[in-house]
């Protein structure tokens, strides 16, 4: 699977420019999109599974062109948007089977089996007989994921995955979401949590202000912070300048103050060493010194 992003921008009725010449190529794996809150990552997401138009410019999915072969393009998506509601009197498995019925599943038997299968996945199986609208939030999100994935769509788009879901909810929902990613599909994953990219995703995108800051691999990012993170231990008066001078992305109370570190373009302090970044530090980094980059 490939999906080729030329010059895509948005701006909405209202003027306001959500996406600016949005360059990128995701291929097979999973691809995280980071940014702050109003970055424009929704906005991109909305347009990839065709339920808005860009401005301007193309996406292009195995060669189809997402406004001309939409009906084709479709057929391969399943989409988790951020605010999944459903408004259903269907139990929990008639919901499930309603959405594998639209994915194209006609057989009944076959879709049935899909139903438990995915039932038992997202662990729904013991309240499939609940409505699906008196499930726990934790709950209807689940059910969000298994109506996106029931039809084995070849492109998943899921927009702030783990929002709503509980420490295990969110484990569970890694581990679906890297089994499917071993196989010829691209998964697409939105978030502000950098925790929910690190350890799953191939490659990654900064979107802020509507632009791509960066694309590539974790590992990537986080070689570019290299040598512009520092530890050090400081006292209350000092840690305040500090807090004007640097960004802060840690700060851990000690007996004498506190061990702080510190992401900077350049950080000639007596008392700090250097340290691995990892990639909150590269993230942090990136966003604030990213002028200076270039
Ligand atoms: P993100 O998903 O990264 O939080 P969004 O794509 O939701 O970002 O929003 C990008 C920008 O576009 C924000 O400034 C937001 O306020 C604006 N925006 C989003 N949707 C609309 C809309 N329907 N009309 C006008 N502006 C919008």
């Amino acid at each position: 699977m490939k999906i080729k992003i030329e010059d895509l921008s948005k701006v909405y009725k209202n003027g306001k420019q959500a996406l600016s010449n949005i360059n990128l190529e995701i291929e097979n794996g999973m691809f995280g999109l980071l940014g702050p809150n109003g970055a424009g990552k929704s906005s991109l997401m909305r347009i990839l599974v065709t339920l808005m138009k860009p401005t301007n410019g193309s996406v292009r999915i195995n060669g189809f062109d997402l406004q001309k072969d939409r009906g084709e393009i479709r057929k391969m998506l399943g989409y988790l948007p951020q605010d999944f509601r459903f408004f259903t009197k269907l139990k929990t498995w008639e919901f499930l089977d309603y959405a594998a019925g639209l994915s194209g599943i006609r057989n009944k038997k076959q879709r049935l089996n899909k139903v438990d299968e995915w039932l038992e996945k997202v662990g729904l199986f013991d309240v499939r007989e609940r409505n699906a609208n008196k499930l726990s939030g934790g709950m209807k999100r689940r059910l969000g994921i298994a109506q996106a994935l029931i039809g084995e769509p070849k492109i998943i788009v899921v927009d702030e995955p783990t929002t709503g879901l509980d420490p295990e909810e969110r484990i569970r929902f890694r581990n679906i979401l890297s089994e499917i990613s071993q196989r010829d599909v691209i998964i697409i994953l939105s978030t502000h949590i950098i925790g929910d990219i690190s350890s799953v995703c191939k490659n990654l995108a900064l979107l802020n202000n509507g632009s791509v800051h960066f694309s590539g691999s974790p590992e990537e990012l986080v070689k570019k912070a290299k040598g512009h993170v520092w530890q050090l231990n400081t006292s209350g008066f000092e840690y305040e300048m500090l807090k004007e001078k640097f960004a802060v992305t840690s700060t851990i109370p000690t007996a004498e103050g506190w061990e702080v570190q510190l992401v900077g373009d350049k950080i000639e302090l007596e008392n700090a060493v250097e340290i691995e970044p990892n990639l909150e530090h590269a993230y942090v980094y990136y966003m604030e010194y990213f002028n200076q980059e270039g």
